[in-house]
């Protein structure tokens, strides 16, 4: 099997594409390396391109003739998307519907797509099921429910299957710290926590304390990247075998306060980091936590990392390998 990995060389995309070729898949990475690195690519083939670069991808699907594309190239900064929306919806919604074309034209009827838990905006019911309303509050999460419609109804009317995985909080790296978040702008709560005791930044600034949880923080279900990427292994085998369109929800069921986050890292690397209490951030639900029953019982997912600590002692691990690297 051949298999398209877009965004491929970035933080999530290089640990499916681990996953992937310890089970020996055929792997071509498409990324245009504007958050990704080559060296991130541990199995499978690197081609540099622009999912706007219709041409080139075009060659590429003629080239490779793949037999699935697992979507990852997204920008992923909720705040970002608020102050930047076209970018988010120029990148990840325009350029997935160049790819979803491609796709059709090239006759590749099986997409994995990298959804977010940011689709249900403030969910009304936490832990949240994949059929609650989608209200997405930032554009981030907006940019991903318009191609979420956008493979329903394209599947709709051809052979196109997709399953589409709505992410909650990825963090965690490769235990044997080949790979990590390597993005040094990552704003992503346990990767600043981590820098901010390497020194790297000055101080973690807690968005809110006046959230309507026990300790006023917002709170997230936080999944390690390889429990995340067996579910996409799960994925593909499911849509080889050639069954129905599906959504999973991927987290633990469970979630942790910004402040419970602060002091698991304290913990865990025995550095007291200085820590700053400021405003909310725009675009933050308060609570956002899987009910992740769905893909337990239909693909028989079963994490195996579903412990904080081990998040954040592999990112940590991987934060002081990375601090002495030049990348
Ligand atoms: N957060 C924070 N300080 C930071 C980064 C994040 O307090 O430097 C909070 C953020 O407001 C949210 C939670 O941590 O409540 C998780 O944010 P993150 O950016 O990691 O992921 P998101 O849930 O936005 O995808």
């Amino acid at each position: 099997m051949k298999i398209l990995v877009t965004g491929g060389a970035g933080y999530i995309g290089s640990h499916i594409v681990k996953a992937m070729g310890e089970k020996e898949y055929d792997i071509v990475v498409y990324d245009n390396l504007s958050y990704g690195y080559e060296w991130a690519v541990l199995y499978g083939q690197l081609v540099k391109g622009d999912l706007s670069d219709r041409e080139y991808l075009d060659l590429t699907f003629a080239k490779e003739k793949f037999d699935a594309v697992i979507h990852m190239a997204a920008f992923v900064v909720v705040d970002e998307s608020i102050m930047e929306p076209l970018k988010y919806y120029k990148n990840n919604f325009v350029n997935a519907l160049n790819l979803i074309d491609m796709c059709v034209k090239h006759n590749v009827n099986k997409i994995i797509f990298s959804s977010t838990a940011a689709v249900y905006g403030i969910p009304e019911k936490v832990p949240v099921r994949e059929n609650a309303p989608l209200f997405p509050i930032n554009p981030y999460g907006a940019s991903k429910v318009m191609v979420e419609q956008a493979l329903k109804d394209i599947s709709l009317v051809s052979n196109l299957r997709y399953i589409s995985l709505r992410y909650f909080n990825v963090a965690g790296a490769d235990p044997l710290s080949r790979i990590g978040q390597a993005r040094k702008d990552a704003t992503h709560l346990i990767t600043v926590c981590l820098r901010t005791a390497l020194g790297t930044r000055k101080c973690l600034d807690v968005f809110g304390t006046d959230y309507s949880t026990a300790d006023g923080t917002c709170i997230r279900d936080y999944i390690h990247v390889d429990d995340l990427s067996d579910a996409h292994i799960l994925c593909l085998e499911y849509l080889i075998s050639g069954d129905k369109s599906k959504i999973y929800n991927c987290g633990y069921g469970h979630g942790y306060s910004v402040k419970e986050v602060v002091e698991r890292v304290k913990d865990v690397t025995g550095i007291n980091f200085p820590v700053r209490h400021v405003g909310r951030r725009p675009g933050d639900p308060p609570v956002l936590v899987a009910d992740s029953s769905k893909i337990r019982n239909e693909l028989g997912w079963i994490p195996k990392y579903d412990n904080l600590d081990y998040i954040i002692k592999t990112a940590w691990d991987w934060e002081k390998k990375m601090s002495q690297l030049t990348l």
